[in-house]
């Protein structure tokens, strides 16, 4: 199975990738999260793209596809993959194309989450994040126990700069501008699947299972 997770920030593209890899036992290639380790280890690369991260922005692309090439390119051996937060751009879809058909191989779907702006707003303001192991919570839908300590390891929990008021509204305009004009770029192709994002994740879930059973390659 080889899929796109296409979607605004904070519609549950992640959450419902790592369901469908656990489940599935495919790829999962996250751009953001490939670049937010990169901030971490302090990588040149990573140096250049933490400021267009802070602030909301996208991350220019010649440095996103030179990034995600390598993994791109052995996808081919992969059992099936989700690429989730890539593409984010036309130029983006089309380098993906281009290395698909170098290696002859196709996407089966693009799944759209959608979420309305209120739930997103709601969503992003209240996550909150483990620095060390990457652990995710919400403060008033999925609180770690403590609320304040990472369930898993203990850390402290932090909010990421791209979830604060400023960024987030930065990140839906980034959004709207520059990314939803895929959904149009993969309808032409007649690859994508609308889902609601709004529903519990388990719901969601189950109408994805049902979506990707229906074109699920032999
Ligand atoms: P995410 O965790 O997918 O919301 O990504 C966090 C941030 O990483 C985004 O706001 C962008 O700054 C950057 N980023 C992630 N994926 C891409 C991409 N495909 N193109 C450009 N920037 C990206």
């Amino acid at each position: 199975m080889r899929l796109v997770f296409l979607g605004a920030p904070g519609v549950g593209k992640g959450t419902q990738a790592e369901k469908v890899v656990s489940h599935y036992h495919i790829a999962k290639i996250s751009t953001g999260d490939l670049l937010r380790a990169a901030v971490r280890n302090q990588t040149p690369l990573g140096l250049e793209a933490k400021s267009y991260m802070d602030q909301g922005r996208l991350v220019p692309d010649s440095v996103v596809i030179g990034l995600v090439r390598e993994k791109l390119a052995e996808l081919s051996k992969s059992n099936g993959f989700i690429l989730d937060g890539f593409p984010r751009t036309v130029p983006q879809a089309e380098a993906l194309a281009n290395v698909l058909e170098t290696q002859r191989i196709q996407l089966d779907r693009v799944i759209n989450f959608r979420v309305s702006r209120e739930e997103i707003i709601k969503r992003l303001s209240g996550r909150r994040s483990c620095p060390k192991c990457q652990a995710t919570y919400h403060v008033d839908f999925a609180p770690s126990k403590s609320g304040t300590a990472c369930d898993r390891c203990g850390e402290q929990l932090v909010q990421r700069s791209d979830d604060q008021r400023e960024a987030v509204d930065m990140r839906l305009r980034v959004y709207e501008d520059q990314t939803a004009p895929l959904i149009s770029f993969y309808e032409q192709r007649q690859l994508l699947s609308h889902l609601n994002g709004a529903e519990p994740v388990e719901v969601v879930y189950q109408e994805l299972v049902r979506t990707l059973s229906a074109y699920q390659t032999a």
